[in-house]
C-alpha cells in the first residue's frame, strides 16, 4: 500500500481544519438565511413550526471505529437525527455537527466524516448551518442537530395514540442488530486469526442497514400525499418493544403485537439462523432500525393496506399499560424493554 503523507490539524489550525472540511458544501433551503461563516446561523421558519433534535454519538458505544468506515460513521450521525425530525412529520432542513477527535485523526481523517456528512445532506437535502471542532484526550466524539419544519398543527406526538388504532411500521426490522451481531462475529476472528478476510457477500443488506442506515424521507412523503396523518408516531432506534412500550405509556393505552406480522428480511432470518438467535428477539429489541413505527385510525384501513414498505403489526387497546405480543402459537406474552427472556425460554 502507498503510503499517503497525512496531515496533522495542528498544522492547519481550526479556523483553516473548518473553512477546508465545509467548503465542498452547498445550502439548497430557502429557510437558511445565513450559514457556515459567521457567529450564528440565521434560519427563516415563516410561518411553519420548527422541530429541534440532538444526539451525541461516542467512539465504543456508539461505533466502532475497527469496523466501521468514517465516512459512514458520518453519514449515520446525519441519519438518526434526520429520523427524529420524520418521526414528528417534519422535515428536516438544517443541521449542526460538532466533532471531538484526539491527536491520531488527521485532516484527511475528518475530511472523510465530512464527505459523509455531505453525502447525507444531499440524499435529505438539508443544509449543514454550523457546528464546532475541539480537540479531545480520548476517543472521538459526534454531535449533530437536527432543524425541521412542519405545518401548524401537524406535528405529530408520540402520545397521542387512540383505542383501535391500528399499529404499523415501515420497513423491515432487526436486520441492523444481525449486521452487528455479523461483525462482532467476524472482528472475533481476525483479532485470533489475523489477515483472514471475512466473506460478506451474503449478508450486504443487514451490514448496510448497521453501517450505513436511512431515514424513512419516502413514508413521510407518501403519508403527505394521500392524505394520512397517524395519531402517534416514533422512530425505532432502540427497539421495537422500547418504541412501542413509549407509545402506549405516553398515551395510557395497551396494544396487542402479532409475531406473525413483524416483517423481517430474509438475511436477517438466515444470520438468526447462523447464531442461534430467536429473529422475532432481534425485531423485538435489536434496534437501530430507523423504521417509523405509528398508528393510524382504524377508518384508515383501506388507504394503508396496499403499501408495500408499510406492515399492519397490531393495534392499540384501553388496556391501560397491558402491551402484549401474541406468538405465533396464540401466547400472550408482556412486551417489556429489554430482554426477551421469556420467549427464548420457551424454545
Ligand atoms: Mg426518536
Amino acid at each position: 500500500m502507498k503510503k499517503q503523507k497525512l496531515t496533522e490539524l495542528s498544522e492547519l489550525g481550526e479556523f483553516k481544519v473548518i473553512e477546508n472540511l465545509t467548503k465542498g458544501f452547498s445550502t439548497v433551503n430557502k429557510s437558511t438565511i445565513k450559514g457556515v461563516g459567521d457567529d450564528a446561523a440565521v434560519i427563516d421558519s415563516a410561518d411553519k413550526q420548527t422541530v429541534i433534535t440532538t444526539d451525541l454519538l461516542v467512539e465504543g458505544i456508539h461505533f466502532d471505529l475497527t469496523y466501521s468506515s468514517l465516512k459512514y460513521i458520518g453519514y449515520k450521525s446525519v441519519v438518526v437525527n434526520i429520523s427524529d425530525v420524520y418521526a414528528m412529520n417534519a422535515i428536516p432542513k438544517q443541521i449542526t455537527v460538532s466533532i471531538a477527535v484526539s491527536n491520531r485523526f488527521s485532516f484527511e481523517a475528518l475530511n472523510e466524516i465530512y464527505a459523509g456528512i455531505n453525502q447525507a445532506c444531499k440524499a435529505y437535502g438539508v443544509d449543514l448551518v454550523g457546528g464546532d471542532t475541539s480537540s479531545s484526550k480520548i476517543g472521538f466524539f459526534i454531535s449533530v442537530t437536527a432543524i425541521g419544519e412542519v405545518d401548524k398543527g401537524k406535528a405529530v406526538y408520540r402520545n397521542t395514540a387512540q383505542t383501535n388504532d391500528l399499529i404499523c411500521v415501515s420497513g423491515d426490522l432487526g436486520a441492523a442488530y444481525m449486521g452487528l451481531q455479523l461483525l462482532e462475529r467476524e472482528k472475533l476472528v481476525f483479532e485470533s486469526v489475523p489477515g483472514v478476510q471475512p466473506d460478506f457477500s451474503n449478508y450486504k443488506y443487514i451490514l448496510q442497514r448497521q453501517m450505513r442506515p436511512d431515514a424513512r424521507k419516502d413514508v413521510i412523503e407518501l403519508l403527505a400525499e394521500k392524505n394520512l396523518m397517524p395519531t402517534s408516531m416514533i422512530d425505532i432506534s432502540d427497539g421495537l418493544s422500547s418504541e412501542i412500550l413509549h407509545v402506549c405509556n405516553s398515551s395510557q393505552k395497551g396494544c396487542e403485537i402479532h409475531e406473525n406480522k413483524l416483517p423481517i428480511h430474509e438475511q436477517t432470518k438466515q444470520m438468526s439462523d447462523e447464531l442461534g438467535i430467536e429473529p422475532t428477539i432481534a425485531a423485538m429489541n435489536g434496534g437501530e432500525d430507523y423504521e417509523l413505527l405509528f398508528t393510524i385510525p382504524l377508518s384508515d384501513y383501506e388507504k394503508i393496506k396496499e403499501f408495500k414498505q408499510i406492515s399492519i403489526i397490531g393495534n392499540i387497546t384501553d388496556k391501560k399499560g397491558k402491551m402484549d405480543l401474541i406468538t405465533e402459537n396464540g401466547v400472550r406474552v408482556p412486551i417489556t424493554a429489554q430482554g426477551w427472556n421469556t420467549l427464548e425460554n420457551k424454545k
